[in-house]
């Protein structure tokens, strides 16, 4: 699967900016403490990008100089989900840039000989059927955990709901997809493939480790 072939629903964010950063995050030797920092500037730029047709109302408001009808946002009723533990990572840039909206968490491992997914945590906040989700994870890989945190916010009331991720694999945009069509997915690279261990190539390894420090 290249770019051409991708579904109208699925955006690569190819932004210069995006790019640098993303590659110096790939990059074996770049320590945690840049990994960090370079995951949350790149959330920035993916936040901007996802929010880009949130629903729009206007507002009577005073300039020094005249009144006027002043577009802002709907309801705001935004909620970030990270899932645990690397889409923490891309929250703190999202919450940069929407600083009212509500966090959800959500626990999944992956079962190491099935990779099947598990849930351990679930914590979203309340009316979730009037609100805009934006569900956060670094790796898109096999699929199988952003698949079942989505059927997870569903089976809770969630409506509308966009997926971000920094590095997105054929398999799991396929995956995503086929279980979620309605779900618009957001990525910084589509990479070519996954390993036999469910990693992405060429990827940037396990992001939690990077992230933290853990290896
Ligand atoms: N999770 C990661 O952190 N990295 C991968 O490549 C795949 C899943």
């Amino acid at each position: 699967m290249d770019k051409t072939q991708l579904p109208k629903t699925v955006t690569v964010v190819d932004h210069p900016l995006v790019l640098h950063k993303l590659t110096l995050m790939r990059d074996k030797h770049t320590p945690s403490a840049v990994f960090r920092q370079l995951l949350r500037e790149i959330s920035l730029l993916l936040a901007y990008e996802v929010a880009r047709d949130l629903p729009m109302t206007t507002q009577t408001i005073e300039t020094p100089l005249a009144e006027m009808e002043a577009p802002i946002l709907k309801g705001k009723k935004l909620v970030i989900v990270s899932i645990l533990r690397a889409g923490n990572g891309l929250l703190e840039g999202m919450l940069d840039l929407m600083p009212s909206a509500r966090v959800g968490h959500i626990g999944i491992y992956r079962e190491h000989d099935t990779l099947t997914p598990v849930e351990y945590y679930f914590k979203i906040p309340a009316g979730g059927e009037a609100r805009d989700f934006f569900v956060l994870d670094p790796m898109l890989a096999t699929g199988g955990s952003a698949v079942d945190a989505v059927t997870a916010l569903k089976r809770a009331g969630a409506q509308r709901i966009r997926f971000l991720c920094l590095v997105a694999s054929p398999d799991g945009v396929r995956r995503l997809l086929g279980a979620h069509p309605d779900v618009p997915v957001y990525a910084a690279a589509l990479d070519r493939t996954l390993n036999d261990k469910g990693y992405i190539l060429p990827g940037l390894g396990d992001a939690g480790d990077r992230l933290f420090g853990t290896r």
